[in-house]
């Protein structure tokens, strides 16, 4: 069964799909992902898993994003709980992130 890629839209049988979840609203990132519950045995709560099904081009993409990420220092204007302790300058123009 062919399927299409949820990023680049290729269509093809050979997809993959990832799997996130940080306990935080990955929707408001504007990606279209699926939503799927897991509910362990014994617990009260379900878990939501943000999911994308995709190509094996795109896989390898988030992956190498993903690597990034983690290799790049944190920056220096957010403490432990991501919380700005200067503003951010951008071209000249300070800007505040929440
Ligand atoms: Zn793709």
């Amino acid at each position: 069964m062919s399927e299409k890629c949820q990023r680049c839209g290729e269509v093809g049988q050979n997809m993959r799909t990832l799997h996130l979840s940080c306990l935080y609203d990955l929707m408001e990132l504007g990606i279209p992902f699926d939503i799927v519950y897991l509910q362990s045995v014994g617990i009260a709560v379900k878990h939501r898993i943000y999911t994308l099904r995709v190509c094996k081009g795109c896989r390898a993409e988030w992956l190498q994003s993903v690597k990034q990420w983690f290799n790049t220092p944190r920056a220096d204007n957010l403490d432990s709980n991501g919380i700005v302790t200067r503003p951010v300058s951008e071209y000249g123009v300070e800007d505040d992130i929440t």
